[in-house]
């Protein structure tokens, strides 16, 4: 079976194309600034990278060029786009209805467009691009696959905000958590790496790239998730802040006159790593702006180490133990200082790695990096959100063709 794996951004389209027998891509890339001008790549393993300078108009005409690569007579995987069985589409919400992957019909549109309220940057041009490649394949299943969805089994006493509780029922505010997919997918091959079934193990997940979360899994189930409402809580970010009090925000808006737009811009695009460096938002500019004796690059490290030690601590409080802690995505994956920074001084909870391993991890790979004899293990995972979105979709094909 071939699956399609598409991720829509506001003026992005990022695509893979799976061969589910293999477990393998056959060919992934990105079409990027769509609606400026528009670059499109495409990349297949053991072959040259193709990258192309041209105007991308809309979704429509990003996933159209997507398909004439993939089916070009010289340069294609695949000799024509009938031979794709399913769409898997990326949704970073599926507020509180979606709480599983499924079958994108009319109702379920419906119901995506409806939430757009509360999902305003991802929610529109993720449906621009599902409207876009079911207009380009329209009689194959198109399947979404939701951040959120992980989190639905989250008790309330986890999901609720202490704020007037006519809000959540007005408003529908309450904590959805977000990068569910990658958690789910790592928390499994944590199992498998430790050999045992997700469903008797306590696992602590830390996604941390551009934007972080921490998410705690308990035999199976998420429980937990430092994401919230928003992307926007949990440990600081690239130039996201990550919780603070909220009053700090309306006493903010007070003294520099700010309007609500312009409150979010500070605390969505100024924050975080960058506004506390004031370097950037990049942790490979922190980490060298510290070595070269910048005091605020020092700040901004430790600042995100501390913040991702305190929701480890309070997770394990909450399942009362755990079996692994997993480091993932650009940070989690590379960093080896800041997993030494988390880990350090974490022995009386029952964390212990080995700094030889950690230091000398290679990338791409998971690795192991407990020492030995560790009551937790800490292992390092790279994530793989699309190939979670694909067995889901494949999955749901299996399902709907048993139906038939
Ligand atoms: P996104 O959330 O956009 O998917 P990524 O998961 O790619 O982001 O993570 C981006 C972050 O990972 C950046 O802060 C980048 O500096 C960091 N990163 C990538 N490689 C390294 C590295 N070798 N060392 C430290 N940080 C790294």
């Amino acid at each position: 079976m071939k699956i399609l794996v598409v991720n829509a951004g506001s003026s992005s389209l990022k695509y893979q194309l799976f061969d589910m027998e293999t477990a393998s891509v056959l060919a992934r890339g990105n079409c990027e600034r769509i609606g400026i001008d528009g670059t499109l790549t495409y990349k297949r393993p053991c072959k040259e990278d193709i990258k192309k300078d041209l105007s991308i108009k809309d979704h429509r005409a990003a996933i159209g060029l997507v398909l004439s690569c993939l089916t070009d007579k010289d340069e294609g995987v695949i000799s024509d786009a009938s031979e794709i069985d399913a769409v898997g589409h990326r949704f970073a919400h599926g507020g509180e209805r979606l709480s599983e992957s499924a079958v994108l019909g009319e109702g379920e549109i419906e119901y995506l467009e409806s939430i757009v309220e509360i999902n305003p940057l991802h929610g529109p041009p993720a449906l621009a691009g599902l409207a876009a490649c079911k207009e380009a394949m329209p009689s194959v299943m198109h399947v979404g696959v939701f951040d959120t969805s992980y989190y639905s089994t989250v008790e309330k006493k986890a999901y609720i905000y202490p704020i007037p509780y006519e809000y959540y029922e007005k408003y529908k505010i309450r904590k959805y958590g977000f990068h569910g997919t990658s958690h789910r997918y790592v928390s499994r091959r944590a199992a498998e790496m430790l050999g045992r079934d997700t469903g008797e193990l306590k696992i602590i997940t830390c996604h941390l790239g551009n934007g972080s979360s921490i998410t705690a899994t308990k035999y199976g189930s998420a429980v937990d998730t430092s994401m919230g409402f928003t992307p926007q809580d949990g440990v600081p970010m690239g130039t996201r802040c990550g919780a603070v009090d909220p009053s700090v925000v309306t006493y903010l808006m007070k003294k520099e006159g700010l309007t609500p737009a312009e409150a979010d811009k500070i605390l969505t695009s100024k924050s975080g790593l960058l506004g506390i460096s004031g370097v950037s938002s990049d942790c490979r500019d922190i980490r060298a702006a510290k070595e070269k004796g910048d005091g605020r690059s020092a700040l901004a490290l430790e600042i995100l180490a501390h913040g991702i030690k305190k929701i480890i601590g309070s997770y394990i409080a909450e399942m009362n133990g755990a079996d692994a802690i997993v480091f993932t995505a650009g940070i989690g994956e590379n960093d080896g200082e800041m997993r030494e920074s988390v880990c350090s001084d974490m022995d009386f909870l029952g964390i212990k790695i080995n700094t030889d391993v950690n230091r000398n991890c290679p990338r791409g790979e998971d690795v192991d990096i407990s020492a030995e004899g560790s009551p937790v293990k800490t292992l390092v995972i790279p994530t793989n959100e699309e190939y979670m979105i694909a067995l889901d979709t494949q999955n749901l094909v299996i399902k709907n063709s048993e139906r038939k």
